[in-house]
C-alpha cells in the first residue's frame, strides 16, 4: 500500500485564525507539524502546548529552513499563510504590506525549491480581484485581477512570486484565493490583533465587549446598500488547504493552479447583523459610517474550480458559520477566564 502522502507539514502564520485551525486539524489527521510565526499579529497560545513553533519572521532567508530542520530536512507540504491581512491598514502603510507579503513569499518558495518539497500552498486573496467585473455576479478563476489596495496588489505579487518558482524550480504551488473566512472549526476562535473583521465584531458590539459597530458604507451599489462579501466556512477553508496539498503533491513539476475558495453566496453587511441578532437573540448596536479605504462593493466567488477540481463542496449558512464562531468564541473566553482564575461571566 502507498504511504500517506501527507505526513510532515510546515504551516507559516502557525498563530493566526487559519494557521492555528489548520495546524489543529493536520494534527487530528496525525500529520507531524512545525508551525512558523513571528508572533508580531499570531498569538503562542492558539496552538496546543506541544505543537513545535519556530519564532521568526517569514522574510528572513533562514526561517523556513530552520522549521525544515526539526523534521529532517525535508516535508510534504508547506502552507505558507503568513502574511499582513488588513487592508485599511495597507492604505495607510503599503510599503510594509508589500514587504511583509511579496518578500515573505520569495523566501517562503526559494526556501521550498531549495529543500525540494513537493507541494508549497499560499494563502492568497479574493482582494487580488478588479472590481469593475462587469456584469459578473461571481467570480470565477479569470475573473479580472486589478486589486483596489495595497494588500491585494501585495497578495497579487505574491501569486506572480509563487508562479515564477514554479515555473523556474519545478515547485508545484497552489494559490488559494481566500474570500471572506469566517466560522470557526476545531474549536479555534477568530481573533486578530487589532480585530477588524465584521463577524467577530459584531458578535462583540452584541455582548457590548466593544463599541457600536462601524457599517463602512450605506450607499454602495447593492441591494441594501451595504457591501456584499462572500463568507465561507474555516471547515471548508481548511479542506481546501488539505486538498490543494494533496492536488500539489499529485501533480508534475512546475505545476501551478489558482482556486477560489469562497461558499459562492453574497452575503451584505446588513444580512450578517441580521444573523448576528437572530442567533445571539440581542440586538447588534451600529453606526452608519463612511466607506472603508480600499473596499469595493461585491466580491463573491465562483466555486466551480474548487468543486471540481479540488473536491471541495463549500457549505453556506450564514447563520451556522455565526453559531460556529460565537460558540468558539465563548469556549476560548471562558478558557482564558480560568487561567486568570475568574470565570467568564458570558452567558451563551
Ligand atoms: N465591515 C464593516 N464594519 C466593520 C468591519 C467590516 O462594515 O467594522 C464591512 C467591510 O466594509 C466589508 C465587510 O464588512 O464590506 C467585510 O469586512 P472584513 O474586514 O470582515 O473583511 P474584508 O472583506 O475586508 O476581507
Amino acid at each position: 500500500m502507498a504511504p500517506p502522502p501527507l505526513q510532515t507539514a510546515i504551516v507559516t502564520g502557525a498563530g493566526g485564525f487559519v494557521g492555528s485551525t489548520l495546524v489543529r486539524s493536520l494534527r487530528e489527521a496525525h500529520v507531524r507539524v512545525v508551525g512558523i510565526d513571528s508572533l508580531e499579529r499570531g498569538f503562542a497560545d492558539s496552538l496546543d502546548g506541544d505543537v513545535p513553533l519556530v519564532h521568526g519572521d517569514v522574510t528572513h532567508p533562514d526561517t523556513v529552513a530552520r522549521a525544515l530542520a526539526q523534521v529532517g530536512g525535508r516535508a510534504d507540504a508547506v502552507f505558507h499563510l503568513a502574511a499582513l491581512i488588513q487592508v485599511g491598514e495597507s492604505v495607510q502603510q503599503p510599503a510594509r504590506y508589500l514587504h511583509a507579503n511579496v518578500v515573505g513569499t520569495e523566501a517562503v518558495a526559494a526556501a521550498c525549491a531549495q529543500a525540494r518539497v513537493p507541494a508549497l500552498v499560499l494563502a492568497s486573496s479574493a482582494a487580488v480581484l478588479a472590481s469593475d467585473q462587469g456584469d459578473r455576479a461571481t467570480l470565477d478563476e479569470t475573473a479580472r485581477i486589478g486589486p483596489e489596495s495595497p494588500y491585494g496588489e501585495s497578495k497579487r505579487r505574491a501569486e506572480q512570486v509563487l508562479a515564477a518558482h514554479s515555473a523556474q524550480t519545478g515547485l508545484a504551488s497552489v494559490a488559494l484565493r481566500f474570500f471572506n473566512v469566517s466560522g470557526a472549526h476545531c474549536g479555534c476562535a477568530e481573533r486578530h490583533k487589532p480585530e477588524t473583521h465584521l463577524i467577530p465584531l459584531a458578535i462583540r458590539s452584541a455582548l457590548g465587549e466593544v463599541p457600536p459597530l462601524r457599517v463602512f458604507g450605506t450607499d454602495w451599489p447593492t441591494p441594501d446598500g451595504t457591501c456584499l462579501r462572500d463568507y465561507v466556512h474555516m471547515r471548508d477553508v481548511v479542506a481546501s488547504l488539505r486538498a490543494a496539498a494533496f492536488w500539489a503533491i499529485a501533480a508534475s513539476a512546475g505545476s501551478h493552479r489558482v482556486f477560489h475558495v469562497g461558499s459562492g453566496v453574497g452575503t451584505s453587511v446588513r444580512q450578517v447583523i441580521g444573523a448576528v441578532e437572530r442567533v445571539l437573540g440581542r440586538p447588534v448596536p451600529y453606526i452608519e459610517s463612511p466607506r472603508r479605504p480600499g473596499d469595493i462593493a461585491a466580491l463573491v466567488a465562483d466555486v466551480g474550480r474548487l468543486r471540481a477540481e479540488l473536491g471541495v463542496h463549500p457549505a453556506c449558512d450564514l447563520d451556522q458559520m455565526v453559531r460556529d464562531a460565537w460558540m468558539a468564541w465563548l469556549a476560548q473566553a471562558g478558557a482564558h477566564a480560568t487561567v486568570r482564575g475568574n470565570r467568564s461571566s458570558i452567558d451563551p
